[in-house]
């Protein structure tokens, strides 16, 4: 293990917690506001069968964001690399996740990275299935191959929250359909998607998604591949350059480990070849990311050198 030393970790943090007070948790989304403010989590899989947690390791939480990038991974297992990239592209953007303005201006239209929410819903849209059911079948079968943990199941109550206030999203979806870059019915999808930002897991499970995306896709106890090396390294690479919203850049300078946050608080990280991490600290920062779990990470990155730059 980089760091086998609890005692070290638990400082980290408990350091860090003192952050949670500056941050808030999302609430735009109903459900998500009903979260504890102070809880904090961190859990490191080093692929060796020991997980190293501290913090409230027993809380679970939606993925939320995170899950773009299962969903990703999946849609272009199903599909491909090159049909994935006539719907989304593959730069990053300054804008808010949510921001739909770009949909507009840019010619043709479409959504610039997976990782904000139009690129992600575009991406949920590729995701193969008979029907909403068998799609999110599917995803959650492929998140147990990745933890090992077949319990993983969404939130009901989070997903029907989501569902019945996401305009936003409706508005991005009819935009795209209009512009051709999703098919089928809008609720459908919505559907989908509401329940896919819904699955819920702690931030071991997390950590372990971490490990086989660290380890170029493979399981680390059946050395099965899971995800083919070059979608595992495409996901990588957005982590680093969407995967913390509109602070990517800053995060890739402070601590640079491929990552990828959520307005739920969870934050995945992958540091190529070491370690997978999961963090959970739901008060967020501006920009929308767990503002104690940034700190504990760039704390976490400078001790045991984890920057991949
Ligand atoms: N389900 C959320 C939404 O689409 C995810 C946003 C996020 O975590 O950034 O608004």
């Amino acid at each position: 293990m980089i760091c086998d030393n609890f005692d070290d970790i638990y400082e980290i943090v408990s350091q860090a917690r003192k952050y949670t007070k500056d941050g808030k948790v999302a609430d735009y989304i109903p459900a998500l506001g009903e979260a504890d403010p102070n809880n904090l989590a961190v859990a490191m899989f080093d692929g060796n069968g020991t997980c190293l947690s501290a913090g409230n390791v027993e809380e679970t939480f939606t993925l939320q964001s995170v899950s773009k990038v299962l969903s990703l991974a999946l849609a272009l297992l199903d599909n491909g690399a090159e049909k994935v990239f006539t719907r989304v592209g593959m730069e990053p953007t300054g804008d808010p996740f949510n921001s739909i303005a770009k949909l507009e201006s840019l010619k043709p239209s479409k959504p610039l990275n997976p990782m904000i929410n139009a690129g992600a819903l575009a991406v949920t849209n590729m995701i193969a299935g008979a029907g909403t059911e068998d799609k999110l079948g599917r995803l959650l079968e492929f998140i147990h191959d990745l933890t090992g943990n077949t319990s993983i199941t969404y939130n009901e109550k989070v997903a029907t929250s989501e569902f019945e206030t996401a305009d936003l999203n409706r508005a991005l979806c009819y935009f795209m359909r209009q512009h051709g870059g999703i098919d089928g019915g809008v609720e459908e999808l919505m559907d989908l998607y509401t329940k896919q930002c819904a699955i819920e897991m702690d931030c071991e499970d997390l950590s372990k998604i971490g490990y086989v995306l660290a380890n170029e896709g493979v399981d680390p106890v059946s050395q099965r591949e899971i995800i083919p090396l070059h979608i595992a390294r495409i996901v990588k690479t957005f982590m680093v350059t969407c995967g913390m919203y509109n602070a990517s850049g800053e995060f890739a300078i402070r601590v640079g480990i491929p990552a990828k946050s959520g307005v739920s608080g969870g934050i995945l990280g992958a540091v190529p070849h070491k370690l997978g991490i999961g963090i959970y600290g739901p008060a967020l920062d501006e920009k929308g990311n767990s503002i104690a779990g940034m700190k504990l990470l760039e704390t976490l990155s400078s001790r045991f050198d984890l920057s991949m730059f």
